[in-house]
């Protein structure tokens, strides 16, 4: 579509998915038809309209993960995205690089605002592919120079494992495979190279957790968008996890994750948007944004019976611990 168009031209298009189920997502570049398409063919359109700014947050906190280089609706420049997360108080953001042009684009901005860190990777659905056309170990070695290029590289991820987008793009065993050696490659790096490790887990958690055990988690490791329970949230805190808590929290159907939000330790919570993706109630459907996590805070100050100021002051500083210090 062409008014679906990313801000970021050197790739030329690059547009969100159309899935909008609540759960996890993450990625481009996948085998599905655009949002767009899809409401063409159902008769409806989707308002892509930006959401209201909310009110500003009594005290700064970080939105851990987000893609700003990935275009829902008209795209925003990456100052005015900043700015407009900074106006009600998210001052800093972590830019998540999915695949090799989203690295480089991560590794850039970062060297380029002061706001932003960034973390590289292939996504758990990019390894797939790139395996099956034998440039997986190139690619690897091109995510580890870009770890290493600057300073601002904080993280690798996200990786990690996709058991339904998998199932969807239907790449079988070998594309299983090629995902878990993907998300070892990574584990790998994330120690050797100090960065703290971001994960996608979607509906992969118990194979998540074994592969970690296998290989031994790093000293730092974010669990990012935490779609389990309260029983799956002790086991990765047990693991020395930050939890990151997404959207997704107020989502009706979300009891499980509000739960694991009540259990997690005040020193161990996060906040993300994901955005574009998984918009915040009242506004799902509509395009998400750094600028909209103060609804998300909110929310997870009412779920667990904190002061709001002190849990954004623990979320600023969990994400500087989770992220290696201060930026
Ligand atoms: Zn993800
Ligand atoms: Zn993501």
């Amino acid at each position: 579509m062409a008014e679906r168009r990313s801000h970021r031209s050197e790739r030329g298009s690059r547009t969100a998915p159309e899935d909008e189920s609540g759960d996890n997502l993450g990625t481009v570049n996948e085998p599905t038809r655009s949002r767009a398409a899809t409401e063409e063919t159902s008769g409806a359109r989707r308002d892509r309209e930006r959401p209201p700014a909310p009110e500003p947050l009594p005290h700064p906190v970080v939105d851990n993960h987000c893609h700003l280089d990935i275009a829902d609706g008209d795209p925003v420049a990456t100052a005015d995205a900043i700015a407009a997360a900074a106006d009600v108080g998210v001052t800093r953001i972590v830019q998540i690089g999915c695949d090799l042009p989203g690295a480089r684009w991560a590794v850039a901005a970062a060297a380029e605002h002061d706001a932003l860190i960034a973390g590289v990777a292939l996504h758990p659905n990019e390894a797939p592919r790139l395996a099956a056309s034998g440039q997986l170990e190139d690619a690897l070695a091109e995510i580890e120079r870009l770890a290493t290029s600057h300073h601002k590289v904080r993280a690798i991820g996200e990786t990690g494992l996709d058991t339904y987008r998998h199932a969807q793009s239907n790449t079988g065993e070998e594309g299983r495979v090629a995902q878990e050696e993907s998300f070892r490659r990574h584990i790998d790096l994330a120690k050797r190279l100090d960065k703290t490790l971001v994960i996608h887990d979607r509906e992969a958690h118990d194979d998540v957790l074994r592969v970690l055990d296998e290989e031994g988690a790093p000293k730092r490791w974010v669990m990012h968008c935490f779609s389990g329970d309260a029983a799956f949230a002790r086991q990765c805190l047990d693991r020395g996890a930050h939890l990151s808590f997404a959207g997704t929290v107020t989502f009706k159907n979300a009891a499980p994750q509000r739960n694991a939000l009540v259990v997690t330790p005040l020193d161990r919570v996060l906040v993300e948007t994901d955005a574009p993706f998984l918009t915040p109630t009242p506004w799902r459907g509509r395009p998400n944004a750094s600028y909209l996590v103060p609804i998300t805070v909110r929310a997870m100050a009412e779920v667990r019976g904190d002061d709001l100021e002190a849990l954004c002051a623990a979320i600023d500083h969990n994400t500087e611990v989770a992220f290696g210090g201060s930026w």
